[in-house]
């Protein structure tokens, strides 16, 4: 909802959301406070109208006009009471409007019974009227319409009983009349007013609080992309391991480790031996599949803190923190028997793979480079003797 919408989804003449789940999602927002509200409210006015009660007794005496009087303001002021526990509970303008218009009714009602029991003290019973007219509109919570209505009842029934009991004169009359209907415009457009800019108010609210929910989905959104670019450039497409530069940024960092804890760090290069013709034979999708199923062979002979990545093409590089030449060299070896192991499907189930591994141990101080070249050196020289080998 935004605010041009706003201004013309709301009813000038009731204050009210024209789209009706828009208005009930308002008054489902406010029912809490309007209970409470309500409450306070008919406690309040329950205290006033039993006070009103000691007038009555000095008007009056103990007649029968005043034991009818003490009659209605206590089932006025029960009512009220009762009223105010029950909406507590069960109260909301969402589901039942009716149930907050009955105490007006109420009230109103009672405020009219006055007259023809006190008849003299017309005067003091037209400030009282204004006073409850104000109340109907400001201070007890409701929505616009109902509390207009119970205005009108209160102020055509007072003007009636007035000209019917109290005998007032026609001028009185007029006097009386436009008084009340004074009170009644300023309180209808006082709550008029308010009830347009609490709708308001709630329309912002609501706009702002999509917007939120956007914006933390955009973040979510981006995050995961963030995810996925950092993926697609720390890890290698087909095999899952490191790609090349993911996988020197994390050997450089155990190189610098085992440095400065003066431990040893073994690296090895390896080679799939005759890869080309394994593609040139069964096609590169096939190719493919062999280059996942040796990746795993490598992986399953790894311990959990060596690091493996993709060097290039068939090539893959290995680093080993904490590993010294002979334990290497073990480790080496059981990468070679396990890639000779693969046992391979259809047509190459008769074949058998192999890789050639080139170790190298860093010495005190090398670079990361140094020790891939020297072990690139070993990968060459066990190519050139025949392959299917490690060498140190
Ligand atoms: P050797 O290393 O034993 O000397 O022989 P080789 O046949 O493995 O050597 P060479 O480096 O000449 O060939 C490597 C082949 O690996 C060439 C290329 O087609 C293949 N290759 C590289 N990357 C991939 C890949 O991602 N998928 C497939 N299917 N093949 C690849
Ligand atoms: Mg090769
Ligand atoms: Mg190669």
């Amino acid at each position: 909802m935004s605010e041009q919408k706003t201004n013309n989804d709301i009813h000038w003449l009731t204050g009210q959301f024209r789209d009706w789940s828009d208005e009930l999602k308002y008054r489902g927002s406010i029912e809490k406070r309007v209970r409470l509200e309500t409450r306070l409210a008919l406690i309040v006015v329950a205290v006033i109208f039993a006070l009103f009660g000691i007038t009555d007794y000095n008007l009056l005496g103990l007649t029968r006009e005043y034991y009818l009087l003490l009659a209605m303001r206590i089932t006025v002021v029960s009512s009220c009471l009762a009223l105010a526990f029950i909406i507590g509970r069960w109260g909301g303008f969402a589901k039942s409007v009716w149930l907050h218009a009955l105490p007006l009714w109420i009230v109103a009602t009672g405020i009219v019974l006055i007259v023809p029991l006190r008849p003299e003290s017309l005067l003091t019973q037209v400030t009282a009227i204004v006073v409850a007219i104000m109340a109907f509109y400001l201070l007890i919570p409701n929505l616009l319409t109902v509390s207009a209505l119970a205005s009108l009842f209160l102020s055509i029934s007072f003007i009636t009983a007035a000209v019917v009991f109290a005998g007032i004169t026609l001028v009185g009359t007029i006097t009386i009349g436009l008084l009340i209907i004074v009170a009644n415009i300023v309180g209808y457009t006082a709550l008029l007013r308010i009830e347009i800019l609490q709708r308001k108010q709630f329309a912002l609210l609501c706009e702002e609080r999509e917007q939120n929910q956007h914006l933390q989905k955009e973040i979510a959104h981006r995050q995961s992309l963030e995810d996925q670019l950092r993926m697609a450039a720390e890890l290698d497409a087909l095999t899952g391991v490191d790609s090349r530069g993911h996988f020197m940024k994390r050997a450089k960092a155990l190189l610098q480790r085992s440095s400065y804890e003066k431990a040893p760090f073994s690296l090895f290069m390896i080679d799939v031996d005759h890869f080309k013709r394994v593609n040139d034979t069964w096609g590169h999708t096939y190719g493919d599949r062999i280059l996942t199923r040796i990746v795993d062979a490598c992986q399953q002979s790894l311990r959990p803190n060596d690091i493996i990545g993709r060097f290039g093409g068939e090539e893959f590089v290995v680093g080993l923190p904490c590993t010294d030449e002979e334990a290497a060299q073990a480790i080496a070896k059981r990468i070679k028997d396990s890639v000779a192991a693969i046992e391979l499907e259809g047509e190459m189930s008769n074949q058998r793979l192999s890789v050639t591994i080139g170790v190298a141990v860093a010495s005190p101080d090398e670079d990361l480079d140094s020790v891939i070249m020297r072990a690139d050196d070993k990968l060459y020289i066990g190519k050139r003797e025949g392959r299917n080998r490690v060498v140190v």
